[in-house]
């Protein structure tokens, strides 16, 4: 991997444990494997910059967790998976977090907004108006409740931009109408590209499968190609979001990447 040692703010990289649920695998990759159960840990990123903490993504909506059990997905998702809790292992308070990534607001990314009044949340202008309006087929994946925070630090953003040297989102969409990616250039670990949902799991990336849950299946193609591409023009790594073999393999908090 590339080192980047000039102007990134980047730190460190924490891999923390918002909890898992168990899908048909034919939900992480379209088509295929239906029957098989899986199980899907939920990830939250944070990132340490040189002058505060940027969080990508909150984890899933602690409220929705009877509606998961109702439906049968086995939550393992204690108050410890959730924020504020997951960062407390961290000795962290919400109110050490200044910046809020979300790669999109589906209950399982966007469920710690709510702790958040003073925090800036960074997100697509589509995601943000599709979330509150959104079509039937996604009503399920958005809870409004989770969402619907008028007076809150929103900066809709349109596209691709730099948040900040080291900090970069890409829109790849198609999962959802605003999914955007996070590019972390780190001092030694290099250059990773979380794809949040854009690529649910390696299979996703290797055999340029979309992801089973896609708003729009050209666009999910599109961007896992996208990703590919940026990947290799930077000489860096796709990480998928929902992978409980890549979930594995990862350092976990209180761990991290440099
Ligand atoms: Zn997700």
């Amino acid at each position: 991997m590339s080192k980047r040692t000039n102007d990134t703010v980047v730190e460190r990289l924490y891999v923390l444990d918002g909890g898992s649920i168990e899908l048909d695998k034919s939900s992480m990759t379209f088509g295929h494997d239906p029957g098989q159960k899986v199980r899907v840990p939920t990830p939250i990123y944070l990132i340490k910059t040189r002058d505060d903490f940027v969080l990508f993504d909150t984890g899933w909506y602690p409220q929705a967790i009877p509606i998961l059990e109702s439906m049968g997905l086995k939550p393992a998702i204690d108050q410890s998976r959730v924020l504020p809790g997951v960062l407390q292992s961290l000795g962290l308070d919400v109110r050490d977090i200044s910046k809020i990534i979300l790669s999109h607001l589906h209950a399982d990314h966007a469920g710690g907004i709510q702790y958040f009044p003073d925090a800036e949340l960074i997100v697509q202008k589509d995601e943000y108006s599709y979330a509150l309006h959104p079509h039937s087929f996604s009503q399920l994946a958005y809870l409004r409740s989770a969402i619907d925070f008028p007076s809150f630090k929103w900066r809709l953003i349109d596209g691709d931009q730099e948040i900040m040297p080291g900090l970069t989102v890409v829109l790849a969409n198609g999962h959802t109408p605003g999914l955007q990616a996070l590019i972390v250039e780190l001092p030694e670990a290099g250059t990773i590209i979380l794809a949040s949902d854009s690529c649910y799991v390696k299979r996703n990336i290797e055999e340029e499968v979309i992801p089973g849950i896609v708003w729009n299946p050209t666009l999910a193609l599109h961007s896992i190609t996208k990703l590919k591409t940026l990947a290799k023009l930077l000489n860096g790594t796709v990480y998928p979001n929902h992978d409980i073999e890549f979930w594995d393999s990862l350092r976990k908090s209180p761990d991290h990447y440099r």
